[in-house]
């Protein structure tokens, strides 16, 4: 069944693998990240089956506008892909502010934007599905780490929130990956951090089957859902 899907962090990575696997099975896609250009080929492919909407999850008045936008165009939202993120890598002693500022404006408060502004609209559909990207470090804690595996612990307490609390209505439904080789680390300030979290995720699982994991998830029959996954590269244990 077509749905009309809302991915944040469209632009890269798993995001970007995902929208393209979304997009050829015939769903509805509203695709934001604040650099749209990565997107454009997929548009040109798929028409007015794809909406491009520039977008700063870190900014609820953005955020709304996409939302309201997506409901414009596609006369509702089924799903919503809360995936954007970043981290940058660091021991708490050496952190900087900015980064840890960045961390919880884009992984936890992106999130709670976008639910302020999707959850309204499927609260009056009577349904829904929310997939949100959490990562291991939503259950464990590693050492350079810390501030990112706290933003995702967030996510994690965030989506089991909202099973307890919207439960016969919206499904809620938790990714939860360890290392994808995608670029993640390049948003690390740390250089030596930077370099070295870049060659350990070049290791990690190829962001195509993530996607496919999410895809998965989407397409479930609705009687089911999967509440949370967690997916690591095998030979990381
Ligand atoms: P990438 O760095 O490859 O992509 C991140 C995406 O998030 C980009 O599309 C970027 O778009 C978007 N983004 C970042 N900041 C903002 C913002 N302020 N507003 C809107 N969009 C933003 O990362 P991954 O694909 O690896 O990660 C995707 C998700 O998966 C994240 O939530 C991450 O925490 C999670 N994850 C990743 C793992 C990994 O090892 N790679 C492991 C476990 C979880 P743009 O810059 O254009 O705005």
């Amino acid at each position: 069944m077509t749905k009309r899907i809302l991915l944040t962090g469209a632009s890269k990575g798993i995001g970007l693998e995902t929208a393209k696997l979304l997009a050829q099975a015939g769903h509805k896609l509203s695709l934001a990240a604040r650099n749209i250009e990565p997107l454009h080929a997929l548009k040109e492919q798929y028409g007015d089956q794809i909406l491009l909407v520039p977008t700063d999850v870190t900014k609820a008045d953005q955020v709304q506008a996409l939302a309201d936008r997506t409901v414009e165009v596609f006369g509702g939202i089924d799903v919503l892909v809360n995936n954007a993120g970043m981290a940058s890598f660091d021991f708490l002693k050496d952190g900087k502010a900015e980064d840890w500022e960045r961390m919880v404006d884009v992984n936890i408060k992106g999130v709670l934007f976008t639910l302020h502004a999707v959850l309204p609209v499927m609260e009056k559909q009577e349904d829904g599905h929310i997939v949100n990207l959490g990562s291991v470090a939503a259950h464990h804690v590693f050492p350079r780490s810390v501030v990112y595996c706290a933003t995702k612990h967030a996510v994690l307490a965030l989506s089991e929130g909202l099973r307890l609390e919207l439960q016969n209505k919206i499904r809620t439904t938790t990714i939860s990956p360890g290392a994808v080789a995608t670029e993640f680390a390049a948003q690390t300030t740390n250089p030596e951090l930077r370099e070295e979290m870049a060659s350990y995720l070049k290791d990690g699982l190829d962001p195509v089957q993530v996607a496919k994991l999410i895809q998965q998830c989407i397409e479930l029959p609705p009687e089911m859902n999967m509440t949370e996954m967690i997916v690591r590269p095998v030979k990381r244990g």
